[in-house]
C-alpha cells in the first residue's frame, strides 16, 4: 500500500489495508507531514522488533459530514490508531467509547485507540507543547508564568495542561471574548485552575511578572502578512516566545527574535504529540528524533538536531 497516498472515505469501502493500519484523518489534509513522521519511526521500531514490521500510517481526507460514517468503517477494518486532526477533534467526542481525563476537559481527543467495543479517545497536544517547551526553551509548565493568546482546540488543550502541571500565573487572551469566556469557564472547573486570568491583546497585564512565556495558539500567523497577536515589546525581557505555528515564521517570533527573547517554532510540537500517539499504540518507547528528521524533510526545512 502506498503511504504517500492521500486516501478517501471510498477507499476505505473498498480497499483492504492489511497488516496493523494506522491514520491520520482531516480535511484538508494533503499538506500532513504525520505520515512521513510516523512511517519513519515504525521503520525505526521495525529494525529491533519484528512486531512492527506489518504496521504502516496513511493519511486519509475526510470532510466532517462523512466523519460519523467513516468511523466505523477504520474501526471494521482494523485501524489500529487514528490521529484526528481539524475538524474533527471535537466531532469525535460524541462518537467514541471511552475518553481520557485531561480530553475530556479539554473538550477535544487528537489520538484514537481500538478496542473491541469502539474507539478510546486521548489528547497528546498538551503533552506535546509541554515536552517542546522543555526541549526548546528550557521551561517546565510547573510553576511557569505562562501568557496563552487563543481560545480554540489548540488552547484549550494547552490551558489544561498548563493547569494540570501546575503553573504559577496563566494569562489567557482571545479576541472573540465570548469563546474567552468559555475557556475561563472550563478552567476556573479545574483544581488549580484560580491561576487563570484574562487579558486584551491590545494591551498586556501591567502586572507581569519577569520571567515567563508566551504561546500563541491562535491561527493568526499561518498566513503571509499576518501580524502579530501581541506587542512583543512590552513583554519584561526574562520572557520567552513560542508560536505553535511551524511554517512559516510568524510575525510573533520574528519581533520576539528581534528584541533578543528566545524562541521556538511548533514543529517541535507536532512531533512530540505524534511520538506520544505511537507510544500509546505500541507501548513502546518511540524515537522522535527520527520523526523530526523526516517532519523537516517532508517540509523542506534544515535537519535539526534534537
Ligand atoms: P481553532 O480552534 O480554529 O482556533 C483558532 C484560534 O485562533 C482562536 O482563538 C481564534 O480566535 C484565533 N484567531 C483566528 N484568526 C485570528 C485573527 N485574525 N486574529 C486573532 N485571533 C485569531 O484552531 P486550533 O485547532 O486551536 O489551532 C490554532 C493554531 O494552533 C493553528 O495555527 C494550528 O495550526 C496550531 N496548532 C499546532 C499544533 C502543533 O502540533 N504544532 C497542534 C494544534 C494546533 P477567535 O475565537 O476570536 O476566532
Amino acid at each position: 500500500m502506498d503511504t504517500e497516498k492521500t486516501y478517501t472515505l471510498r477507499d476505505l469501502e473498498t480497499t483492504e489495508f492489511s497488516g496493523t493500519p494506522l491514520a491520520v484523518i482531516g480535511h484538508p489534509i494533503q499538506h500532513s507531514v504525520s505520515p512521513a513522521m510516523h512511517n519513519a519511526a515504525l521503520a525505526k521500531l521495525s529494525a529491533t522488533d519484528s512486531r512492527f514490521m506489518d504496521w504502516a500510517y496513511y493519511r486519509f481526507d475526510i470532510a466532517p459530514e462523512d466523519f460519523a460514517q467513516a468511523l466505523p468503517l477504520f474501526h471494521q477494518r482494523n485501524f489500529l490508531g487514528l490521529n484526528l486532526t481539524i475538524p474533527h477533534k471535537v466531532q469525535a467526542m460524541d462518537l467514541i467509547k471511552g475518553v481520557s481525563p485531561d480530553a475530556e476537559v479539554a473538550g477535544a481527543v487528537n489520538t484514537l485507540v481500538w478496542d473491541e467495543l469502539g474507539y478510546d479517545g486521548f489528547n497528546t497536544d498538551g503533552y506535546g507543547l509541554s515536552k517542546a517547551l522543555e526541549l526548546d526553551l528550557g521551561v517546565s509548565l510547573k510553576g511557569a508564568n505562562v501568557m496563552l493568546l487563543g481560545s480554540g482546540g489548540a488552547a484549550r488543550g494547552a490551558a489544561v495542561q498548563c493547569v494540570l502541571e501546575g503553573c504559577a500565573q496563566l494569562y489567557v487572551g482571545n479576541r472573540t471574548p465570548s469563546r474567552l469566556q468559555e475557556l475561563m469557564h472550563v478552567i476556573g472547573g479545574m483544581s488549580g485552575g484560580e491561576c487563570a486570568k484574562t487579558f486584551a491583546f491590545s494591551q498586556l497585564p501591567d502586572d507581569l511578572p519577569e520571567q515567563g512565556v508566551v504561546v500563541n495558539a491562535t491561527s493568526l500567523g499561518l498566513k503571509e502578512g499576518d501580524p502579530a497577536p501581541i506587542d512583543v515589546s512590552q513583554l519584561p525581557s526574562g520572557w520567552k516566545v513560542y508560536d505553535m505555528i511551524y511554517n512559516p515564521l510568524t510575525a510573533l517570533l520574528e519581533q520576539a527574535h528581534a528584541e533578543g527573547l528566545p524562541i521556538g517554532n511548533g514543529l517541535s510540537m507536532l512531533v512530540h504529540q505524534g511520538a506520544r500517539s505511537l507510544e500509546i499504540w505500541s507501548h513502546h518507547e518511540v524515537d522522535a528524533h527520527a520523526m523530526m528528521t523526516a517532519a523537516c524533510h517532508a517540509l523542506n526545512l534544515p535537519p535539526r538536531h534534537d
